[in-house]
């Protein structure tokens, strides 16, 4: 039997594409050579997680798997669970003739934000406010490796999006409106791929298996549609374009970015997705982008549109413009039937197929996938580990922008013998609220709904700080409540009553905002402080000396209740590591944040971003007050 294997081993072909020695091009191009129609669509096609089987992808020759929006192998799945997941469908594709392993991709935009017990970032919003690229890179690398800890390599971040008008529902996905702080930022893409060599320019690269193929999104244009309406029409002409939304792009292709996701909104009424110029002529031709194009959720049906839908069209209008790989989450039977079909007609040319294929193939070779494919058990305790923690709660601190500061002298900081302070507010103790969408569920919610401190660390802290946590979360409430000294008296009302409001206190935080929301469902025209926050502001800073604490993904109205307050501070959408706003209201840490984005009075005058004529806003870009910190 021995000497049978022997011999059957010796003569074992030599397959050009599975030897690592070899350069990457000449393994994809063997591979590619050897790749029947069936399975070069198989590759070009992303499915859902929940239609994944290992039977599934083998038959189909599928290339890709998502989890798209909060979809989770269960609520509280931990990181092995998740790796087992993506082990038992990577099995089913390495079973095929040429074995092709998948990329598994997830929505991590603000940490791992779908995994319970991952560390949660700030939202983008707040990071623009950071100004710091070295900070958003460390994001990124930790990131990196909370994703690789669940056994996932690929990730759809950063949104590059330049938002110019609030009232869009993912204004928070976007850094900034200022494309010159959205290109700083993306140095998330080189925390999350690693740098990619100086010579490298266009060709996508990701630096092991401890690093994530990135994917920046959404080409091109999301982020200026009419009235901030979602996957609307961006009218532009082809200058503002190109100087407002385009130039993120040209810095994530330098970084090297693996992937770049097609918006789903218009440009002067032509959807991008079946854009041939800005997609193929533009991007893979004039900046020279070599890793792969992928589409959005359903963004290929979404090209026509009921009672006129003609799907067949859809595929060759997207496939056509230049998408490579298709996110078609669920009739993927039927797309591969239909592109199939267009192929053998040469309605589409099998030369398209292939240019897509080839960049599939390019990112899963550089990323390593073929030597490595299956999830690194020893990464497990990456996920939501104590130094992410930290690096969160230092992003959140420098995140926040002090927009008042007293009434005659400066209140903030307070301080840690604040003797009696009343904390009010629906967002000031709910763990949901500070995370905002994209949190554990897509839309998100309010209430507990991850865990955000070990076991470990919460102990210490009961013991050390006296603090009362049921181990669901560092909300601001805890983090006040850790950060005082002991004297201090720390009083809770979500929503105080008169007879609350009767005792004196030395001080107030009102930390009220908006609730979660994702996409579409966060599109608001009014941008008003949510019921009853504005009452609770006006109530409670009456009553007291006040900072007020607004977490929400933009600017809402708030001049008529500026007067009342003593000093203002946005904090955005802050994540699981709420502590760091108690760190920059008691002087732990000064108050350094600076607007990403204009201000406004009120709604008439949006949009309105910097460099307008008609500039008149509340508080302009850039700024925010600074105070000094004792750490
Ligand atoms: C969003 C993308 C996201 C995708 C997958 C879409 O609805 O527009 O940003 O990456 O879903 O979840």
């Amino acid at each position: 039997v021995l000497m049978f294997c022997l011999l059957a081993l010796g003569r074992a072909e030599y397959l050009k594409y599975k030897d690592p020695k070899q350069p990457i091009a000449v393994r994809v191009k063997d591979l590619l050579s050897r790749m029947t129609l069936a399975e070069k669509i198989g590759q070009m096609t992303q499915i859902e997680r929940e239609n994944a089987t290992a039977d599934a992808l083998a038959k189909y020759f599928i290339g890709s798997v998502l989890s798209g929006g909060g979809s989770v192998p269960s609520p509280q799945a931990s990181a092995e669970a998740w790796a087992s997941m993506v082990t038992e469908m990577q099995k089913g594709a390495l079973s095929t003739r040429l074995g092709i392993p998948i990329i598994y991709g997830i929505d991590a935009v603000h940490g791992h934000n779908n995994v319970y017990k991952a560390t949660i970032f700030p939202h983008n919003v707040g990071l623009g406010a950071t100004r710091d690229p070295d900070l958003v890179k460390r994001i990124g690398e930790a990131t990196a490796l909370e994703v690789r800890a669940t056994g996932i390599p690929y990730v759809f971040a950063p949104c590059i999006a330049v938002c110019r008008d609030p009232r869009w529902g993912r204004c928070y996905e976007s850094y900034s409106e200022d494309p010159k702080v959205v290109q700083s930022l993306t140095s998330l893409i080189s925390g999350l791929q690693g740098d990619a060599p100086a010579d490298s320019v266009g060709r996508p690269y990701v630096g092991g298996s401890k690093k994530v193929a990135a994917c920046a999104k959404h080409y091109v244009g999301d982020g200026g549609t009419y009235k901030g309406i979602n996957e609307n029409n961006t009218i532009i002409n082809t200058h503002g374009l190109m100087s407002i939304h385009m130039p993120p792009y040209y810095n994530s292709i330098i970084r090297g970015v693996s992937t770049v996701m097609v918006s789903y909104s218009s440009w002067n009424g032509e959807k991008m997705h079946a854009n041939h110029f800005l997609v193929t002529d533009f991007l893979k031709n004039k900046l020279k982008f070599r890793g792969f194009v992928i589409s959005d959720w359903e963004g290929i049906d979404r090209i026509t549109s009921p009672p006129h839908a003609n799907y067949s069209y859809s595929i060759e209008a997207g496939v056509g413009a230049g998408i490579d790989m298709i996110m078609v989450p669920f009739r993927y039977t039927e797309f591969i039937d239909d592109l199939t079909t267009q192929v053998q007609n040469k309605v589409i040319p099998l030369s398209r197929i292939d240019d897509a294929v080839y960049r599939i193939l390019r990112v899963k070779f550089t990323m390593g996938l073929f030597e490595n494919p299956y999830p690194d058990a020893s990464l497990a305790g990456e996920l939501g580990k104590q130094e992410h923690r930290e690096l969160a709660r230092e992003a959140v601190r420098k995140s926040l922008v002090l927009l008042k500061n007293g009434k005659s002298a400066p209140l903030l900081p307070l301080p840690k013998k604040a003797g009696k302070i009343l904390v009010a507010g629906s967002h000031a103790n709910d763990l949901g609220n500070q995370c905002g969408g994209w949190t554990i569920t897509w839309q998100g919610s309010s209430g507990n709904t991850t865990a955000a401190i070990t076991p470990e660390i919460r102990d210490q802290q009961r013991t050390n700080l006296r603090w009362d946590v049921d181990g669901t979360g560092t909300t601001i409430l805890s983090g006040i409540e850790a950060t005082v000294d002991p004297s201090t008296q720390v009083v809770y009302s979500e929503n105080p009553d008169s007879s609350v409001l009767a005792d004196k206190y030395d001080y107030a935080i009102v930390v009220v905002g908006e609730p979660p929301y994702a996409e579409t469902f966060g599109d608001n025209l009014n941008l008003t402080i949510p019921a009853p926050g504005p009452s609770v502001i006006q109530s409670v800073c009456k009553a007291t000396k006040c900072v007020v604490v607004l977490i929400s993904g933009r600017p809402l109205v708030v001049e008529p209740y500026l007067g009342d307050m003593d000093a203002f501070v946005a904090a955005w959408l802050p994540g699981s590591e709420g502590q760091g706003v108690a760190d920059a209201l008691f002087g732990d840490y000064g108050f350094t944040g600076k607007l990403s984005r204009t201000w406004f009075k009120s709604v008439d005058q949006l949009p309105m971003n910097v460099g307008d004529k008609h500039y008149d806003p509340l508080f302009p870009f850039g700024f925010g007050l600074t105070t000094k910190g004792t750490k």
